[in-house]
């Protein structure tokens, strides 16, 4: 039997079946030991230092004990918890990101994904490279600077060559004032040396959900294809980091198997990153399965109401406080207001998930016929921002720390270090206002250039705010952009 180690290089050692057991089992125990309770709410607490803001993390057990707990008083001090973490490291802004659907050809028999090699009904279709310039021009249109690339796994139809040539087109393409810094990669596992040529082709994040840690469910949910491999997929992390690339992503998906054991999994896996390459996930994604063309999410047992989805999100920022939370627009406009509060710091804005979907159409618009899933959030990029500065947040556009070399552990002692408000916030009211003179609407400039007068004066150092100031006025005045701390 394999026995749990955290540096091992085994899935299965090192997301160890028997050590999830055991941790809901001491969970379910103790999930009424209100003193134990207190004890991890008080570690999981920003502590302040000279600099900034320290805080200790939790284990997969404590962390476990949290997400256990029903009581009413502990769930609202966790979320008090998760807010003032949120704020100590990451302040008030939000990342704004889109996917961009290159390919749904898939050789995969995921029976949750309408991807899946057996529908035969929707349509399959695959950018070329003109189709992947029209859909750059409508994102950087709508303002986006920053992308994560979704295709589906097939090495004939999406090998690696498609996907660099891709990002190398997506880079290439500077229409009006419009570029994309940053392409964030989400597509199937794969060898160290593709993850080394991704590396080179200057990919930001690399994305890898992993639906799910429950090994036997994942044979099932798996049956065919190249993802049935739960080793291969569950150690690409592994590879990824071995072929240079420092920020990656995890995930599950919620509603396929029961989400204690998901969440001590995922934080295992995190713990796993830390303890052999130094460095936890740069971003863990919280989605939750949707309905879709051949997919009927009330076919799966395990769905979570929106309370648990809450906590199960305050409960991940409390334990890899370092760790932005990603929430797409598979949530609703109300949901997404309440795990804002908890820790999310990305959000996805006038998303589209079918291949094509931006290009041709008006933001009220949506193809369905090649879509992965239904969007729940529908509201255009210009609502969502003017949205997210209605209830204090400041929408970035910030794709500075890894084109600064900001990457992996350079990026988390910035976070420590409490040099945010003097670095990462400044870069968020210069995009913001690169986005409120190119692409917002009347009142979302009205809206967006209050915050930013107000924010500015949030930053701590004399000469930023100086310099901020004046490439911010240097914005309104002309064409110059992409200005950066
Ligand atoms: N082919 C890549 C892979 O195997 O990881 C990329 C996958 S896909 C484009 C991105 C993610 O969408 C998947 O990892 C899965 O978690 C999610 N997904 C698939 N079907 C879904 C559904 N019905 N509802 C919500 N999310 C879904």
């Amino acid at each position: 039997m394999a026995i749990y180690n955290p540096k091992s290089l085994k899935a299965e050692e090192f997301i160890n079946d028997e050590e999830i057991r055991e941790t809901l089992a001491y969970a379910e125990a103790n999930k009424n030991n209100v003193e134990l309770i207190d004890q991890i709410l008080e570690k999981a607490r920003p502590q302040k230092t000279a600099t900034g803001h320290i805080c200790a993390g939790l284990t997969h057990r404590e962390a476990s004990v949290l997400l256990a707990c029903e009581i009413p008083e502990k769930i609202e001090k966790m979320y008090q918890i998760a807010e003032e973490i949120k704020l100590a490291f990451y302040g008030n802004r939000i990342v704004i990101f889109a996917p961009l659907y290159l390919s749904n050809y898939c050789v995969n028999g995921c029976v949750y994904c309408p991807y899946h090699m057996k529908n035969k009904h929707i349509a399959r279709k695959k950018l070329t490279q003109e189709e992947v310039k029209a859909e750059v021009i409508a994102l950087q249109d709508l303002g986006h600077k920053r992308l994560a690339i979704e295709a589906g796994e097939d090495p004939v139809n999406n090998p690696i060559e498609y996907i660099l040539e891709c990002i190398k087109t997506i880079y290439s393409v500077h229409h009006k004032n419009g570029d994309i810094r940053r392409v964030n990669v989400n597509i199937a596992a794969t060898t160290v040396e593709n993850y080394r040529k991704l590396k080179e082709a200057g990919i930001g994040t690399y994305i890898l959900f992993q639906e799910t840690y429950h090994k036997q469910s994942y044979l099932e949910l798996h049956p065919t294809g190249p993802k049935h491999d739960y080793a291969y997929h569950t150690e690409a992390m592994d590879r990824a980091m071995e072929g240079g690339i420092d920020d990656v992503g995890l995930g599950v998906l919620f509603g396929l198997e029961l989400y204690k054991y998901e969440f001590a999994g995922l934080l295992m896996h995190a713990e796993h990153l830390e303890a052999v390459h130094g460095v936890g996930p740069h971003t863990i994604s919280v989605p939750r399965l949707k309905r879709a063309d051949d997919i009927d999410p009330n076919q799966f047992d395990n769905g979570i109401d929106d309370e648990t989805f809450a906590q199960i999100t305050a409960c991940i920022h409390l334990a890899v406080p370092y760790t932005g939370l990603i929430i797409s627009t598979r949530e609703s406009e109300q949901v997404r207001s309440k795990l804002l509060r908890l820790g999310i710091s990305q959000v996805s804005g006038g998303s589209r998930t079918s291949v094509g979907g931006y290009a041709g159409y008006t933001p009220e618009e949506r193809p369905h016929d090649t879509e992965q899933f239904e969007v729940s959030d529908q509201r255009s990029l210009d609502e969502v921002v003017c949205w997210l500065m209605e209830n204090g947040h400041i929408p970035s556009f910030c794709t500075a720390c890894y084109r600064e070399g900001r990457t992996g552990d350079r990026f988390m002692s910035l976070c420590k270090s409490g040099q945010i408000l003097n670095c990462c916030h400044p870069n968020a009211l210069m995009t913001l206002s690169e986005y409120l003179e190119d692409y917002a609407s009347a009142k979302t400039k009205e809206v967006g250039y209050e915050m930013v007068e107000k924010e500015l004066k949030r930053i701590p150092k004399d000469k930023v705010r100086e310099i901020a100031t004046q490439n911010i006025e240097a914005i309104k005045a002309s064409n110059r952009r992409d200005f950066r701390f």
